[in-house]
């Protein structure tokens, strides 16, 4: 048995990637929350609850449409967008909102902890917190807090609690440390509910489980359109929680190609973009390495601090990626690349003026290498791409550019 088949059976790997590293302090509440979720897993009831949720709150299942224009435009592959942003709050985000908010009832808890960047996972938990009634404290950056009034005030019209963070550079990771240490001191009536397929094992499974919802229904409604499978799959890389959501269901079909898209930001050295699996772009500084809880490619300077990012995307700016990318990278089940702000600022303006749809600037940078791509593929290939979110938080920047 290779090295490699050894560590996958492990739990929570992903080849080497994955797997627990966080203080003795959070050990029992991580194994707590493995086991009610694999027993939630494999209770229909619970299922039935969370498709119920999905279905009669967020608005499941989204539509899988095909982009005529954008298709005639582009000249080449058949385009179908799987159309997430239609989704309640605007992006894939609620559907694990949803079912980390249902585990929180099921275990027993009150109240649900989470950080927020730009602001949108902190919308969907309190939206989610709202509806399952349960209170809701949500740490954001006071830099962050200023760039994003709107849904700062969302989240408090939702009954959730925010809290500015002061230190440091007073963004996102700022807003990590302190939304862990609120867990650590009030773990018995709360949860934490992690945005993306990052963190300590079981986060990266669990997450990827309430968001592989969006693959499965691509899978049945592209058979249905097209009596065959798609031949690439295309979905921007920030944690990676709508991208696996996407590829999951089609790991096994082997013709079915699948492209990553993270953000280039506005240059390839360290501290210019958030591209975590680009090397062969040329984008420096990523590497194997443990963050929040999980060894992933990070990036990082050479004595291994962890770098700064930049993109024009907040849901894309961010050190560490999934570790099961790390893994389908590793293995090239999955290809990754990087687009940079100013090409997906013009790709948000193509799609909006083609289909009529303002994207997210996330989906944009999938939309971009898409637009990249398209001309030189066949008139019979297909492709479907995952639009996760809206883009009318993104107004500000978008007219700014335009
Ligand atoms: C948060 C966000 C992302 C990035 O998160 P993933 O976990 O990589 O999916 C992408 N698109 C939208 C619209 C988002 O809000």
């Amino acid at each position: 048995m290779s090295y490699t088949t050894q560590i996958i059976r492990e739990r929570g790997r992903y080849g080497p990637y994955g797997g627990r590293y966080v203080p003795e302090t959070l050990m029992a509440p991580l194994e707590e929350l493995e086991r009610v979720y694999t027993e939630a897993s494999a209770d229909p009831r619970f299922q039935a609850e969370l498709d119920s949720l999905l279905e009669n709150f967020a608005g499941r299942p989204t539509p899988l449409q095909l982009a005529s224009r954008l298709t005639e435009h582009l000249g080449g592959a058949r385009i179908y967008l799987k159309r997430e942003d239609l989704l309640h709050t605007g992006a894939h985000k609620i559907n694990n909102a949803l079912g980390q908010g249902l585990l929180a009832l099921r275990m027993g808890k009150k109240r649900v902890i989470a950080e927020t960047g730009a602001g949108q996972h902190g919308v969907a938990t309190a939206t989610v917190a709202a509806r399952l009634g349960l209170a809701c404290t949500v740490y954001m950056g006071t830099e962050d807090m200023e760039r994003q009034r709107l849904n700062v005030n969302r989240m408090r019209l939702l009954g959730a609690e925010v809290v500015g963070v002061n230190a440091g550079s007073r963004t996102l990771k700022d807003a990590i440390n302190e939304a862990m240490r609120d867990w650590v001191t009030n773990v018995r009536d709360s949860h934490y509910l992690l945005g993306s397929v990052l963190g300590a094992h079981p986060y990266p499974q669990m997450v990827r489980d309430f968001q592989k919802v969006i693959g499965a229904e691509a899978r049945v409604q592209i058979l249905h359109a097209e009596r065959r499978l798609p031949d690439y799959l295309f979905a921007c890389v920030g944690g990676g929680s709508n991208a696996i959501g996407l590829f999951y269901a089609f790991l096994n079909d082997a013709t079915v190609k699948m492209v990553g898209v993270e953000a280039g930001g506005r240059g390839k050295s360290l501290g210019e973009h958030a591209a975590r699996l680009g090397a062969s772009g040329g984008y420096s500084g990523a590497r194997p390495g443990v963050l929040q809880g999980t060894y992933t490619y990070v990036l990082q300077t050479t004595d291994g601090q962890i770098a700064t990012t930049h993109s024009v995307s907040a849901g894309l700016d961010y050190a560490g990626v999934g570790p099961e990318h790390s893994w389908l990278s590793d293995q090239r089940r999955a290809e990754y690349t990087a687009v940079s702000d100013d090409d997906a600022i013009q790709a948000a303006r193509t799609l909006a003026r083609t289909e009529g749809i303002i994207p997210a600037l996330e989906s944009a940078h999938a939309v971009a290498e898409l637009i990249r791509r398209a001309p030189h593929m066949e008139k019979d290939e297909v492709v479907i791409l995952n639009l996760s979110g809206r883009g009318d938080k993104d107004m500000e920047t978008l007219s700014r550019y335009v």
